[in-house]
C-alpha cells in the first residue's frame, strides 16, 4: 500500500504542483485547501505524512497543528514563510516534527519528507510505544491503557486488539485481517472469539458499551477505531 501523505495548501497552484512531485514519487496523495478541511479529511482517512502551510485563510495553520496532534502521532512537516522565525519555534511546540521554508526545492522537500517517515515508522507488529486517539492512550512500554485519563485494566489479548485498532484508526477491517493481527491465522475456526474480545474491550473503553462511539462494527466486514 503507498504511503498517503494529506497536503494542506490554499493556493491551488502550489499545492497541484507539490501533489504532482509527491506522486511522481509513488505516493498517494491528498489535497485540503482549508484547515477545516484538512481536519476533516484527516478524520476521514488518515495520512502517514501530513505536509502543513502555516498561512491559510480559515484558521491558523498551528491550530490546525494541534488539533492533528490531539488525535495522531502523524508526522507533521510544516510549511512556514521565511520572515515568519516565530512560526517554527511554536509549531516544534504545538508537535510538528519538522518545518520546510518557501521557497524550497523539490529535492529538500522529497528528503524532509522521507526524513520524517523514517523517523515516525515502526514495525509492523506494531511497536509504537504511544497511540493516542478518540479520548484513549495506549502506551506499549508501559502495558497501560488510559480511557478519559483514567486507567482500565486490559487483559493481554485486549491490549493487542485494541492496539491493533488504534494503530489505523478510521481503518475499516475485516474481521479476518483484525484477528489475524492479535491471534494466528489458523485459529479463525473459532470465530466467535473475536467479538467476544470486542465486547469485553467495549465494556472497558466505552462510555456506554451498548452504543459504543470508539469501537465501532461494520455490518458485514468487521470492526473500526473512530478517533
Ligand atoms: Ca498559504
Amino acid at each position: 500500500m503507498a504511503i498517503r501523505i494529506l497536503i494542506v495548501e490554499d493556493e491551488k497552484s502550489i499545492a497541484r504542483g507539490l501533489a504532482f512531485n509527491l506522486r511522481q514519487e509513488g505516493y498517494d496523495v491528498a489535497v485540503a485547501h482549508t484547515g477545516q478541511e484538512a481536519l476533516e479529511r484527516f478524520g476521514r482517512e488518515p495520512a502517514d505524512l501530513v505536509l502543513l502551510d502555516l498561512m491559510l485563510p480559515d484558521m491558523d495553520g498551528l491550530a490546525v497543528c494541534r488539533s492533528l496532534r490531539r488525535e495522531s502521532t502523524v508526522p507533521i512537516l510544516m510549511v512556514t514563510a521565511r520572515d515568519r522565525e516565530m512560526d517554527k519555534v511554536v509549531g516544534l511546540e504545538v508537535g510538528a516534527d519538522d518545518y520546510i521554508t518557501k521557497p524550497f526545492g523539490i529535492p529538500e522537500l522529497l528528503a524532509r519528507v522521507k526524513a520524517a517517515l523514517r523517523r515516525a515508522s515502526v514495525p509492523a507488529t506494531g511497536a509504537t510505544p504511544r497511540l493516542v486517539a478518540g479520548g484513549v492512550v495506549l502506551d506499549s512500554d508501559t502495558h497501560s491503557v488510559e480511557v478519559g485519563g483514567r486507567p482500565v485494566v486490559l487483559r493481554p489479548k485486549e491490549f493487542e486488539l485494541l492496539r491493533a485498532l488504534m494503530s489505523q484508526p478510521g481503518r475499516v477491517w475485516r474481521r479476518e485481517d483484525l484477528f489475524a493481527q492479535v491471534w494466528s491465522d489458523v485459529d479463525f475456526i473459532e470465530r466467535g472469539t473475536l467479538d467476544v474480545h470486542i465486547r469485553w474491550l467495549r465494556e472497558k473503553v466505552e462510555e456506554d458499551p451498548g452504543h459504543p462511539e470508539r469501537i465501532i462494527t461494520i455490518r458485514g466486514v468487521g470492526y473500526k477505531f473512530v478517533p
